[in-house]
């Protein structure tokens, strides 16, 4: 058929793309593979095309932060939310120790500040850490429609060189952004990056919010249409940290990155896409996975500025 035939056209296409390299501070994740290269779109009539390495799995690290504001908001209602969390990019590096400057909130949920702050967020400020992490198991595991699991090599091998993310915690303790310990905000927020998942898991969760949060397969609303309109916003503007404004020019549509190396897309009522290739730019970006996103967009008229 012919779009598998056109999606391994992509990943050819990007395939000589050799800058960057795999994380490096996280011990796990700096021994990927870099050869192993993926895509996958969902579209939101559930039909769902890939290519390349389509069933490796990695850590999902940053990506997790889309779903899990999503959860904060239904867990603790956006007026909370809001109150501790704002929706300005950064425009600094994911793992900027910063808050805004008149408010004291983290910039956006989408920097490493306000996605530790959005874990505390889900089920309730005074639930333990075990309630929080199942709760985003489970629920990222009925997004991707399958059950997922921790990569615990790789918790345990980011908590072992956790002291920025430390920092950003004792940071929001001390800002009184949260009040819970802090190192158990941090240990349960790097459980939440470290779960497996392979492309086709990520475009099917990217296909929900590509859906006004109703699941493409089963029909159900997995997330309220006013959660989904909240998430993708912040994607737009803060996804892809401090390359977002090129990328919104270039690609355009919202997305998430992660440092292992896998970027989400969701094009509202048309599809959710995923890319996979674990080498990172400087601003954690995938190389080859910006490529495929910016020739996607191009070769399917996905930029959302564009009249279709
Ligand atoms: N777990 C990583 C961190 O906190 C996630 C960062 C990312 O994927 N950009 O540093």
């Amino acid at each position: 058929s012919p779009i598998p035939d056109y999606l391994h056209h992509v990943l050819e296409v990007a395939r000589p793309n050799d800058g960057g390299a795999a994380a490096a501070y996280i011990e796990t994740l700096a021994k990927a593979d870099t050869s192993k290269m993926a895509v996958a779109l969902a579209m939101v009539d559930g039909n769902v095309y890939s290519a390349g390495d389509d069933r490796v799995e990695f850590s999902i690290q940053s990506i997790a932060k889309a779903f899990v504001y999503a959860m904060a908001i239904e867990d603790s209602g956006l007026e909370a939310v809001l109150k501790k969390i704002g929706v300005e990019p950064s425009g600094d590096k994911f793992n900027q120790l910063s808050l805004e400057r008149n408010t004291n909130r983290p910039m956006n949920p989408m920097i490493n500040a306000g996605a530790i702050t959005a874990h505390t967020l889900v089920v309730s400020p005074t639930a333990t850490l075990h309630q929080r992490t199942e709760r985003i198991l489970q629920a990222l595991s009925r997004l991707a429609g399958r059950q997922l699991r921790v990569d615990e090599e790789v918790y345990e091998a980011e908590l072992r060189t956790a002291d920025r993310n430390m920092a950003i915690g004792y940071m929001l303790k001390a800002a009184g952004v949260i009040s819970c310990d802090p190192q158990e905000a941090v240990r349960g927020y790097i459980r939440q990056c470290s779960i497996n998942v392979n492309v086709q898991d990520l475009a099917m969760m990217s296909s929900v919010l590509a859906n006004g949060g109703m699941h493409p397969l089963t029909g159900e609303q997995m997330i309220p249409q006013t959660s989904v309109r909240q998430v993708l916003s912040v994607m737009t503007t803060c996804g892809m940290y401090d390359a977002a404004g090129d990328w919104v020019s270039n690609v355009g549509f919202p997305a998430k990155s992660g440092v292992a190396g896998a970027i989400i897309g969701a094009l509202p009522g048309q599809v959710g896409i995923a890319t996979f290739s674990p080498k990172i730019d400087e601003r954690g970006n995938s190389v080859r996975g910006v490529a495929m996103c910016e020739q996607l967009s191009r070769d399917m008229g996905l930029h959302m500025m564009d009249v279709s």
